[in-house]
């Protein structure tokens, strides 16, 4: 019976593989009709060949060098690895598992969405994030710390289907990025704002300026990328200063706590060693997002591998992990001291804050992209073709 079963499976396994199976002895095959059964076996075989093969004929995209590919496409000091300036959606995925210049900067995001999300969900099964509105600056902050990874990841993924879809997808990078400074101001607000400025003016309106941030934030970052083939370095330098403000903004509180700390006031805790390490990071992404490092010093070296927006995204990630164990231990430790001397976290400062900042900022993202997308509308579609006579925009 069970050898029965053993033979049935592994018939039927064979079947879905497409494997040939010889249904009769095999002494069979050489007399009655046998040499027709064999052939007819040897054609199964085949068919079961051939699934493989043409699997193996999927060819990947063409890659390019920068004089190849549009300016619009170029990346500082990056030489070769360019995918084709009007890749179709699926030759953009396929791209993420071929080696080029994107691959890297894709994974790097791509790998600590789940590793963001992990935390989530564990936070989910600690935390009673349903009904405890103390802990819902912390769910604000690890939505939105699983949302930027991800849409950078996106972002980096299709942003060679047109000049148009790039500036798109780097508006959405940026509006997640904005979006994410919004959740730091909202859980540095509620855990983290030193004793002494807990109820000030500041504190107050700490989550509603933080808003503004982001609007500022978006708005400028997107404003930017128009300014980027005729005046790069504005360009870089609005960026920066796009998102340097908002983090300036978010951490002042932090860093007052921790000179207060350094004057004697205070004992050190971990959480406060979690946020050092996340300071020294920032600074550290800040570094590597406006020096371009180190294929400024040998361009076409690091193409692939190592260049400084790969540095970039592995920064920022590192610093968001000390982020968030700052932010989860300053949550957790300081909870008693903060429900009897603070505030106890509203829905509109928290849940109702990042609503109204995302509809504010997608409405952002949307008037930027309107024209693009009318003037990709409006010019004639080319056509995708393997070589790329791409002329300069
Ligand atoms: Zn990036």
């Amino acid at each position: 019976m069970s050898q029965d079963n053993g033979i049935g499976w592994s018939q039927g396994w064979a079947r879905s593989a497409r494997i040939p199976v010889f249904d009769y002895p095999v002494w069979l095959v050489l007399c009655r009709g046998g040499r027709a059964r064999l052939r007819e076996v040897c054609q199964r075989g085949r068919g079961a060949i051939r699934l493989p093969a043409e699997m193996l004929s999927l060819k990947l995209p063409q890659l390019f060098d920068i004089h190849q590919v549009p300016k619009v496409f170029r990346e500082d000091s990056i030489i070769s690895g360019y995918r084709h300036p009007r890749s179709s959606a699926l030759d953009c995925i396929l791209s993420s598992f071929q080696m080029n210049n994107e691959t890297i900067n894709i994974w790097t995001h791509f790998l600590p969405t789940w590793y963001f999300l992990w935390r989530f969900c564990v936070l989910c099964s600690t935390l009673n994030f349903l009904t405890d509105s103390y802990t819902w600056p912390l769910l604000v902050y690890m939505m939105l710390i699983c949302v930027y990874p991800f849409t950078s990841s996106c972002a980096h993924t299709f942003s060679t289907m047109s000049a148009e879809s790039r500036h798109i997808c780097y508006f959405f990078d940026y509006g997640a990025l904005s979006l994410y400074s919004l959740g730091c101001a909202i859980s540095y607000g509620y855990y983290v704002m030193p004793e002494c400025w807990v109820n000030s003016w500041l504190h107050q309106y700490f989550v509603p300026i933080a808003i503004g941030n982001t609007v500022f934030c978006t708005s400028l970052s997107c404003y930017s990328r128009f300014l980027e083939l005729q005046f790069p370095k504005r360009s870089k330098a609005l960026r920066t200063i796009a998102f340097v403000v908002p983090f300036i903004f978010d951490t002042v509180p932090l860093i007052y706590r921790i000179l207060l700390c350094c004057g004697g006031s205070c004992s050190p805790t971990g959480a406060l060693s979690n946020h050092c390490y996340h300071l020294l990071f920032a600074f550290l992404t800040c570094f590597l997002f406006t020096a371009h490092l180190p294929e400024r010093l040998a361009p076409g070296c690091f193409d692939y591998f190592g260049h400084s927006h790969q540095l970039f995204h592995v920064s920022a990630v590192v610093g968001s992990h000390f982020q968030m164990e700052g932010v989860i231990a300053d949550m957790t430790s300081r909870r008693t001291w903060l429900l009897k001397h603070g505030m106890m976290p509203s829905f509109l400062g928290t849940i109702g804050a990042l609503a109204i900042s995302l509809v504010i900022n997608l409405g952002i993202i949307g008037i930027f992209s309107a024209p693009l997308l009318w003037k990709s509308c409006r010019s004639p579609n080319q056509p995708h073709s393997s070589t790329c006579g791409c002329k300069e925009q």
